[in-house]
This record gives structure tokens, sequence and C-alpha cells, in this order.
């Protein structure tokens, strides 16, 4: 079973996505890049110099429904005509393009950001919002945890691997420990806990940290020989990796807990304190870093939270380690 890598170019800070053909029956691509002409047109050479057409493709496979990996679903879907798309149901905001606007606005509101900058915010996912088409609920099928997505000569394991985002999936080959783990593993950067609202109570904050921490450890008991990130070079030191992003989970953490003052900060002012120059998208990246980490050091007693004018203000605990 052959995994063929694709780099497809995305208008998007974090550079070009890596998308996966595998070229067995059923042809399938897993993920599939934004929805631009420039993406589409690399595709298709791509795809040519494999020798297979759109019109070959039997599955559509999301690792999660981010703009840069969902964006072309559809419309390769509406090509290939009996293709399917496969997507985690905890994905839904993203995927049909509804963003939970609402449940979403509440929870930027409690973790402190302005109403000035919650128009702003919602203006840029509008934005960003075009370089995908919305794929409804009749037109997909579910990835369930440990399901086998089977092919002519072998199968690979869905492992839902929440944190990025609460339905992000991970695919792993068990007969060489590869996995394809779409935005959880990147070589270059420790990935953004993006602020979602929880899945199954969305007036509540996805634990997207705690989550994504439990996602590291259960790739780790692959003990993965190689890792194909959504974006970057693929990753061959698991191990290390793994060390580096606690490392840097924990170095951050501890810079999250001794910005906040006595008085107490939201993870707005937390996240402005934290990178004063983000701008546009960053700051939405940023106040969603900063409330993952408190979020964090709240479950562990590090800091406690309590929540005033519909805000929540987090303190230094009395019995952190600072
Ligand atoms: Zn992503
Ligand atoms: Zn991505």
């Amino acid at each position: 079973m052959k995994i063929v890598p694709i780099s497809l170019p995305t208008p998007f800070y974090i550079g070009p996505v890596n998308v996966y053909l595998i070229k067995e029956d059923p042809v399938t691509l897993i993920d599939t890049g934004p929805k631009t002409k420039e993406a589409i047109e690399t595709l298709r050479t791509a795809l040519r110099s494999a020798n297979v057409t759109v019109s070959d493709i039997r599955r559509i496979v999301l690792t999660h429904a981010h703009e840069d990996h969902c964006g072309l679903a559809r419309a390769l879907r509406d090509e290939a005509k009996d293709a399917e798309i496969f997507v985690h149901n905890w994905e839904t905001g993203h995927r049909v393009g509804r963003f939970e606007y609402e449940e979403h606005r509440q929870l930027l509101v409690r973790a402190g950001v302005p109403a000035d900058e919650l128009a702003l915010m919602r203006k840029l996912y509008e934005g960003v919002r075009q370089f995908a088409d919305a794929i409804e609920d009749d037109h997909c099928v579910d990835l369930i945890d440990e399901a086998e997505l089977e092919f002519e000569t072998g199968s690979l394991r869905v492992i839902h691997t929440p944190g990025h985002t609460p339905g992000s999936c991970s695919f792993v080959r068990e007969g060489d420990r590869t996995i394809i783990a779409g935005d959880c593993i990147l070589k270059r950067v420790t990935p953004n806990p993006v602020l979602s609202p929880d899945p199954i109570d969305t007036s509540r904050r996805f634990k997207s940290l705690a989550e994504y921490l439990v996602s590291l450890a259960r790739l780790r008991s692959f003990a993965p020989t190689l890792v194909l990130g959504g974006h970057g070079d693929a990753v061959r030191d698991y191990e290390e990796l793994f060390n580096r992003y606690l490392r840097a989970i924990r170095e951050r953490q501890a810079t999250v807990i001794g910005l906040l003052p006595k008085q107490g900060a939201t993870a707005w002012e937390v996240s402005r304190a934290m990178f004063p120059g983000a701008d546009n998208v960053h700051r939405f990246l940023a106040v969603s870093e900063a409330a993952a980490h408190l979020d964090y050091a709240a479950s562990e007693g590090k800091v406690a939270v309590e929540t005033s004018d519909g805000r929540e203000i987090y303190r230094p605990s009395g019995g952190a380690n600072r």
C-alpha cells in the first residue's frame, strides 16, 4: 500500500499543506488542500504524474476540517461522482462553515475578548471560510475511532486524536508503524490547540490541551517510525518530538502562569501580554493558546478561576510552584 505525499500551496501563513494519495483500490485522498485555483491545479498535476485522475478517487478522508485540509473536499467529491467524504463527527462546526458562531462568540466573551476584537475575528473568519465549501451531514461518513479503512493490500486504522480540533484524526499503518497525523504532529511548530466549543456541551470550552496530551501519548504507544504531518517534513524521531512538545508545553504553561497578576487577568489579557505584536488571525490563535494553557493549569490546581461580569478571571493559586 503506497502512500504518495503531495504538497499543495495555501494562501495561509502556515504555508503549503501535505495531502496523501493512497493509490490502491479504493483510491483514497487524505485531505484535499484549500479551495483555490492554485491548489486544484497542483493537485491535478500531481495526480496525473501518479497516473490517477480525480474521477478515480473513491474516498476523501479528512484529518480535520480546517480550510487548508478540507477546502476542496466537496468539489472533488462532486467531480469524482461516487466518492465519499469521511470525517469525524466532532468536526461539525468547521465542516459546515457555520463554525458555531454563537457558541464561539460566547466562549470568546468569557475569555475576555473585547467587542471590537470579536467583530474583527468574525470578519477574518469570513475571509478564511471562502477557501472551503461546506459539507453537509448527509454527505459524510463518520470516522470512528479504531475502525479500519481497508485497501486491497492493507489497511489504515483510524485513531481519534483530538486537541488541535475536537475531531482531529490520525491514520496508522501498523505493519511499518507509519502514521498520517494531520495537524496533530508538525515537525517545526507545536500545533495550536484552537479554541473550540466542546462538541458534547457547546456552552463549554473544549479542553483542547488536556485532550492533546492524551492524543500525543496515544500515538506514542504505536512507537511510530514515520509520522506524516499536515505541514512540513515527515517526523522520523517521534520520541524526540514528543519530549520537545512536552517541554514546550511545560515552558509555555510557566510563562502563562508567570504573566498572571495578583488581581487576576482574562485569557485575552494574558494573550496580549504574551504576544503583544500579534495581529489579525494571530490574535485569535494567541487567545486560543492562552485559554488552553489556563484551562490546563486550572485542572492541575495551579491557577484559580472565577467568573466576574461574564468573564473568566484567572489568578495564581496559593499552592502553585512559581
Ligand atoms: Zn489545522
Ligand atoms: Zn493545517
